[in-house]
């Protein structure tokens, strides 16, 4: 029976994995971290109509119990040797594995804040990643580094992305309707804060996403603001200043917060970057994994028999990671069988 070796148990890869396995093919499934769900695990609730993440992940729960499923936790692959067939994968604690197939679904990394200094993150305790915001409403507990209750909370859209400075000039795709995800879950909570997004311009490319903005504004009374943050400050008591152009009006404007929210872009992990140069893999311009072509062929890399799954080639929501896992799970199918190199 031909083997096929997955790398990332995230949402791509389980949801290949599952695929395989119920098509009868042995897998094994590689993951660096001591437990399978990757990202979404730390989420709350998923855009675009606020289901909990755990009700996604509940699809996958059998997968470990699976007799056919190798799984091989707290492991990372350091090297493949191409030159025979099947290949062979090394991993970190020298296990040598052998595959017919390999799918690359080792997902994304956030921006490190800490790289915008103008922002504060990491300087001022105020001042959060939209990753730790969802940690907090995943807790139902919002608080301030002072332990009470934010009244009043800003959210930064673009911070990592669309930024040629910081080297990503690309835009993350997500973080738009993440924020209003997450102002809107906020008010839930707070409902006396007063919530402010400070956004370049919105994509609402989602169906509904655009309904969900006009909602925030209309039934969560949340306030778009058009403009650019250019400096965070702390005053004595923890609260910030923050200071942005209203690009509307033509203004500058200055704010006085008790939290900010960074809306952080999606990038390439570093593995992708080393991973693919050690092993003769392709990257895209922007550092993701880079697929045989945009139309047909976007779970296929340059070399037979390995492809990828999810976000691994550039950011994607939860429902596009999982379609895009299932291509390429059919795609992987169809090689085993030789109907497909
Ligand atoms: C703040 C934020 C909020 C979001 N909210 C939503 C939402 O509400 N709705 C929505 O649709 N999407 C949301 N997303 C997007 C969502 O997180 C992704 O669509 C999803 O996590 C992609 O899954 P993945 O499997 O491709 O990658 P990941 O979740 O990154 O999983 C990759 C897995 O691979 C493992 N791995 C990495 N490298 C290796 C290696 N070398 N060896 C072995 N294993 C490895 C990792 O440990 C991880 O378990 C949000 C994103 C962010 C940043
Ligand atoms: S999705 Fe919105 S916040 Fe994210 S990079 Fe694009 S424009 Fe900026």
């Amino acid at each position: 029976m031909k083997k096929i070796v997955i790398i990332g148990g995230g949402i791509a890869g389980l949801e290949v994995s599952r695929l395989l396995l119920q098509e009868g093919f042995p897998v094994t499934l590689i993951e660096k971290s001591s437990h399978l769900g990757g990202n979404i695990r730390n989420y709350a609730y998923l855009f675009p109509d606020f289901t909990p993440s755990e009700e996604i992940l509940k699809n996958y729960t059998s997968l470990p119990g699976n007799a056919d499923l190798q799984l091989l936790l707290n492991t990372e692959i350091e090297k493949i040797d191409f030159s025979s067939r099947p290949y062979t994968l090394f991993s970190n604690d020298g296990i040598a594995i052998s595959a017919d197939s390999i799918i690359i679904a080792t997902g994304y990394q956030i921006f490190d804040a800490r790289l915008k200094e103008e922002f504060g993150y990491g300087i001022y305790d105020g001042v959060i990643t939209s990753v730790e915001m969802e940690k907090m409403i995943r807790e139902q507990h919002i608080v301030t580094p002072y332990g009470k209750a934010p009244r009043r909370i800003a959210f930064i859209h673009c911070v990592g992305s669309r930024d040629a400075k910081v080297g990503n000039t690309y835009c993350s795709r997500l973080c738009c309707i993440t924020a209003i995800k997450q102002a809107i879950e906020t008010k839930k909570l707070l409902p006396q804060a007063e919530i402010f997004c400070f956004y370049i311009d919105l994509r609402m490319y989602g169906l509904t996403f655009e309904e969900l903005y006009l909602n925030a504004q209309k039934e969560y009374n949340i306030q778009f603001v058009r403009g650019r943050l250019s400096e965070t400050s702390e005053m004595i008591d923890k609260r910030l200043i923050i200071k942005a152009e209203d690009t509307l009006i033509g203004r500058p404007l200055k704010m006085m917060t008790d939290m900010l929210v960074l809306m952080v872009g999606m990038e390439a992990s570093n593995f992708s970057k080393q991973f693919a140069y050690h092993n003769g893999l392709e990257i895209g311009e922007h550092g993701f994994f880079k697929p045989l072509n945009q139309f047909n062929a976007r779970g296929k890399s340059q070399k037979e028999g390995i492809y990828f799954a999810g976000t691994s080639i550039g950011p994607m929501s939860v429902a596009e990671t999982i379609e895009h896992a299932q291509a390429t799970a059919l795609s992987t199918i169809s090689y085993l069988k030789g109907k497909e190199n």
